[in-house]
């Protein structure tokens, strides 16, 4: 079966190809690849909206399966920020610059108040309209540093244990991630209706 995904990103193209060839989908196109252009206003208050949002928008242009994610921080003692702006978080250039701004609000803070979690929704939709949600999350704190070269985003300033995202090779991070729990969550809802 045939699905597109909305995402240019090569890597999260590839990582979803892997992982999804089992359940039949032979052919996982970027939209690059199949020569689509999609990229609809993220207007919704939540992870669930975005992703719907960008998934529904792909579909009104093909007649096959296709997939949205949609992923974020959220850090508890600055009320869930930056959550569904990570990308776009008080208009901050950098990932660094995004970093350090979090670290200086979080000044001070003992652990216990530095919680935070990383959140993915994936929206899928069969080609006949029918649509799946699923979800992953992943519980860590933010650390007092950057940490760090792997990973991307707020990878360095995100503790899961003793170590930082950015600390953990692709396949570490993929075993426990928000993104690797989004998409075992979303093969098994998909397993269910094969
Ligand atoms: P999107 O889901 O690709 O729109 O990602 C939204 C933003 O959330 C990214 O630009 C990153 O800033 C942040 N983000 C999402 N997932 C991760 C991750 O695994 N590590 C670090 N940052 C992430």
């Amino acid at each position: 079966m045939k699905l597109i995904i909305a995402s240019g990103n090569a890597g999260k193209v590839r990582e979803y190809k892997a992982l999804l060839a089992p359940l039949g989908f032979t052919e996982v196109l970027s939209l690059k690849d199949a020569g689509i252009v999609s990229d609809p206003e993220e207007t919704g208050a939540t992870f669930e909206e975005n992703a719907a949002i960008k998934a529904r928008a792909l579909k009104e242009l093909c007649d096959c399966a296709v997939l949205a994610d949609d992923s974020g921080l959220e850090v508890d003692a600055l009320g869930g920020e930056p959550g569904v702006y990570s990308a776009r978080y008080k208009g901050i250039k950098t990932d660094e610059e995004k970093n350090e701004y979090i670290l200086g609000r979080l000044a001070g803070l003992p652990d216990e108040k530095r919680t935070a979690r990383f959140v993915c929704v994936i929206h899928f939709i069969y080609p006949d309209g029918k649509e799946v949600a699923a979800r992953g999350v992943c519980e860590g704190i933010i650390g007092r540093e950057p940490l760090g070269e792997n990973g991307f985003g707020y990878d360095p300033i995100f503790m899961y244990g003793e170590k930082s995202f950015a600390q953990l090779s692709q396949e570490e991070k993929s075993a426990v991630s928000h993104r690797g729990n989004a998409l075992r969550d979303l093969l098994e809802k998909l397993s269910e209706n094969k």
